[in-house]
């Protein structure tokens, strides 16, 4: 049996077969499968607008540019996510300023994001960490208070649901970016989108997208323009090439078709996941009363006794001789090289992200799961835990 990896893609002959189609059409990179996906993403959020983009980086990249975030500026988000969430500051000159996350949810604490908001502060990226929203009736109260923008990374959270709306309807947020990297909810290679209802930020997006460059004529701004002609447009920001091409558009329209399915198919098996293990000591699982909603993207069990704690490398290698990629999601964001030694960041920022790191393990889901990979995985785990 091949390795179980902690994530996959779920591409059928459906999906495939509609990138052949537009590979064949006359227009491969910005062609109308763009507007198609950007029309079926926002219908599906509830949200007024979407943007496609290159990927669930870029994404956040053009959505900080739209918010305005420049040098200097302070943006509050979790140690506990991947890399990019607070890259997408660094590359607009500004600082992440890492509030730490609650025990339980493993999402950033409101609590603490007020701590951490000054003078300086301008947004807040709250991650809904592997699927689960965060409290955003919350974090918009905290963003009004302050005047402070909200763009939540949604890369682990598209078809997640809070409080009656999906997640990317934008109703507590101004902006949400999603991935469609292979082992996110939907796939298109690589490949992301932003969701808002502002037309101001949506035209913003656009624009950063394709390098700041506008060729909507009522938005001209040099003197003189109406004497050239139809040739004319202008580069009115600095924006980047973050374009995706109409293929891979055409896979994510023929995705998103399957989300909710592969939404459900992901809570059937982290469901079975906990019944399963409910009785090994020393872990805990995914409280499901706290995951309503959820779009499960990964299912993490932690180490909570001392005992396992200690043997978390043996429980990980042990695993991955058995054939299942147990994996780690994340290390505290700001521990990683870069953070410490160039921007000066500090262990013992974040105590609870600390923790939680050392008590984190991803074991494998996915849709594309079959019943005997869920009952290789349920059985390999439980072996691991009772012979340690
Ligand atoms: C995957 C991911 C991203 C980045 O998405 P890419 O498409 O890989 O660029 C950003 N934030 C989080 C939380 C992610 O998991």
């Amino acid at each position: 049996m091949k390795p179980i990896p902690y994530g996959y893609h779920s591409l059928d002959p459906k999906d495939i077969g509609a990138v052949i189609e537009t590979l064949e059409s006359d227009i491969i990179a910005q062609g109308p499968a763009i507007r198609r996906l950007e029309e079926a993403l926002a219908a599906y959020c509830r949200a007024r607008y979407a943007v496609c983009v290159s990927s669930g980086t870029s994404a956040l990249h053009v959505a900080c540019l739209a918010a305005g975030i420049r040098r200097k500026d302070e943006v509050i988000t979790s140690p506990i996510t991947f890399v990019a969430s607070s890259n997408c500051v660094l590359y607009c000159g500004g600082r992440p300023v890492f509030a730490d996350i609650q025990e339980e949810t493993v999402n950033i604490d409101p609590d603490e994001i007020r701590k951490k908001i000054t003078a300086r502060t301008s947004a807040i990226i709250p991650v809904h960490f592997a699927g689960l929203p965060c409290d955003l009736a919350r974090i918009l109260a905290l963003a009004k208070k302050n005047d402070l923008m909200v763009i939540e990374d949604a890369a682990h959270a598209l078809g997640a649901k809070y409080g009656g709306s999906k997640i990317g309807s934008c109703r507590y947020s101004d902006m949400a970016t999603f991935s469609f990297h292979p082992v996110k909810s939907i796939t298109t290679g690589e490949g992301g989108a932003i969701t808002t209802n502002s037309k101001e930020l949506y035209e913003r997006l656009l624009m950063f997208r394709n390098h700041g460059i506008t060729r909507d004529r009522s938005r001209f701004t040099a003197s003189g323009w109406r004497s050239s002609g139809p040739w004319y447009y202008e580069m009115q920001e600095l924006g980047f090439n973050y374009r995706i091409t109409d293929f891979q558009c055409a896979m994510g329209i023929s995705q998103l078709k399957k989300l909710d399915r592969f939404i459900e198919r992901r809570r059937t098996i982290a469901l079975r996941y906990n019944r399963a293990w409910r009785d090994i000591e020393g872990i805990r699982l995914p409280a499901e009363d706290r995951s309503k909603g959820s779009a499960w993207h990964i299912y993490v069990i932690r180490l909570v006794s001392p005992a396992l704690l200690s043997k978390k490398k043996t429980i990980v290698d042990r695993l991955r001789s058995e054939g299942i990629i147990a994996n780690v999601h994340y290390l505290p964001v700001y521990l990683h090289p870069y953070y410490r030694r160039i921007l000066g960041y500090k262990k013992g920022l974040c105590p609870e992200a600390e923790r939680y790191y050392e008590e984190a393990l991803t074991v494998p889901l996915f849709p594309r799961m079959t019943e005997q990979d869920v009952s290789f995985v349920i059985k390999t785990v439980r072996k691991v835990f009772e012979t340690l």
